[in-house]
């Protein structure tokens, strides 16, 4: 059994979402997380939710939106994160990847959001992309808000900075990879701080990569963290879920 902790589940990358849960069951991924990041995501991840007890969802505005969202939107994300398959807030954070045009933008819209995160006591999913330093001063600011750092794919060092403020490292599809760094991490951390995650559609892990991503794959990443650490399958798939339920306080 494993959980997907970050996946995009929209008609618009999939035509057939049935097919993609009951594939999911079929694998062994006994729950997904669906991050709904943008208006009309957020919408849409939650009317999946409702279909499927499996499906749970956390929400919150992407950074690359934060030209567009306005405070009645964070009015409405406020109301919308009282549903009951809401699970954390996100993905939420910095994104200096293609420019750092609206990094003033994105550093309020993260701030707005980590509050909504504290007052809701809700963990949060971090998108942190070339933008490390401003992502853990800003954290810094926000003691009390706890969760995890999506698709991590940093150094030994700020794998460790962002487990002693209290962060899991979601790892994915990248630890795959050939000329990946992740392995190395992986090495040092252990099991203790990391959760699984696809971020599908986007970042198949090996022996698929090219394939379109989905959280049936989960069981790869798994695999490739067993091999690094010299453990077993189930012991990551035991520790992973552990991980997830204390994280995303899943019942
Ligand atoms: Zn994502």
């Amino acid at each position: 059994m494993f959980i997907d902790t970050h996946c995009h589940l929209s008609k618009e990358d999939y035509d057939d979402i049935n097919k993609v849960i009951s594939e999911n069951r079929i694998a062994g991924i006994d729950k997904i997380i669906i991050s709904g990041c943008s208006k009309n995501s957020i919408e849409e991840s939650i009317d999946i939710s409702e279909l499927y007890d499996d499906v749970f969802v956390t929400i919150g505005y992407h950074p690359d939106e934060a030209s567009q969202i306005t405070d009645d939107d964070l009015i409405n994300l406020d109301k919308l994160l009282n549903h009951r398959k809401i699970v954390g807030v996100g993905e939420i954070g910095l994104d200096y990847h293609y420019s750092k045009e609206l990094v003033n933008e994105q550093k309020a819209l993260f701030h707005k959001q980590l509050y909504l995160a504290e007052k809701h006591n809700l963990p949060v999913v971090i998108h942190s992309r070339d933008a490390t330093e401003d992502t853990i001063s800003i954290l810094k600011q926000h003691p009390n808000v706890h969760g995890v750092i999506h698709c991590f794919s940093g150094s030994l060092e700020t794998a460790r900075t962002y487990i002693k403020m209290g962060f899991y490292l979601g790892i994915g599809g990248v630890v795959t990879f050939k000329n990946s760094k992740l392995g190395t991490v992986i090495k040092e951390v252990g099991l203790d701080h990391i959760v699984l995650e696809t971020d599908s559609p986007y970042l198949t892990p090996e022996p698929n990569r090219g394939k379109k991503n989905s959280s049936k794959y989960i069981p790869d990443i798994a695999k490739k963290i067993a091999e690094l650490l010299g453990v077993s399958l189930e012991k990551v798939s035991e520790k992973t879920i552990y991980n997830t339920i204390c994280l995303f306080d899943l019942r």
